[in-house]
């Protein structure tokens, strides 16, 4: 299913990489993609890196060649734009999200001012606390719009471990506020299209290799690409993906390019 296929779009957490160290015979295949002339781009739904953070940090981890990168935070901004013009944003999570709903133009609210809000922005939160879960769903069950980045339950690190993700902390809100977010991230289409447009390639022509069968599989598929799940430990379910790899090298072989 993989040898003629003109790109790949790889997730990063849980697949490329596990914090700060790429899985093992991710830079031999993914550089002899590249190498034999294959579009490679990267699409995460990390809620606390920007895109130009995400390209660093893959040249740094010895991918001097990486262009293509996207995270949400590229068009978080502009969606709620798009949706609701200048708003007032309560914003929940990491200093990079903060940027950039300021730098698209809104108004950031203080915690203590969430009634002001009228858009809600959540994602991963390292200094999440009662008092800014607890903004966050009193501004949102006011009728401020929830928006978040993703809604990924868990945050994969070394060892098969994890972080609570940014999707654990929206389950929160949507719970004590009674509403439902706007997802800017995986599996919604935006993030594949831009994907492929950077690419230059149809969707048919490019596979999507992830370790989310809800944000990768299911997104891959609704933007028309062909699907691999990388699945180094543990029988993933029937159907999840067109292919399914548990190593890069296997990947490589099915691709041709080892
Ligand atoms: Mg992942």
């Amino acid at each position: 299913v993989l040898a003629d296929c003109r790109g790949f779009v790889f997730d990063l957490d849980g697949c490329v990489w596990q914090r700060d160290t790429l899985n093992p015979g991710a830079a031999e295949t993914l550089t002899a993609l590249h190498r034999a002339g294959r579009g490679v781009a990267f699409l995460t739904n990390n809620s606390r890196m920007r895109s130009r953070d995400v390209r660093d940090k893959l040249q740094r981890l010895g991918l001097p060649w990486v262009e293509h990168t996207l995270t949400p935070l590229e068009i978080l901004g502009r969606v709620i734009s798009e949706r609701f013009g200048r708003s007032r944003v309560l914003v929940i999570g990491a200093q990079e999200l903060i940027d950039v709903v300021a730098e698209a133009g809104h108004e950031i609210v203080g915690v203590p001012d969430f009634r002001k809000a009228t858009v809600v922005a959540v994602g991963n939160d390292f200094d999440l606390s009662y008092e800014r879960l607890g903004a966050a769903s009193r501004a949102a069950a006011a009728g401020a719009a929830l928006v978040t980045p993703n809604v990924d339950t868990r945050f994969p690190i070394e060892n098969g471990d994890f972080l609570p993700g940014c999707g654990a902390i929206v389950a929160a809100v949507v719970a004590a506020a009674g509403v439902s977010p706007i997802v800017v991230g995986k599996p919604e289409p935006p993030l594949f299209r831009i994907a492929l447009d950077r690419l230059g390639l149809a969707a048919r022509d490019v596979a999507m290799v992830g370790d989310s069968v809800e944000s990768d599989m299911a997104g891959g598929r609704r933007a028309g690409m062909r699907t691999v799940l990388y699945a180094p430990e543990g029988e993933p379910p029937p159907g999840a993906a067109d292919a399914v790899v548990s190593s890069f090298a296997q990947l490589a072989r099915l691709a041709g390019v080892r």
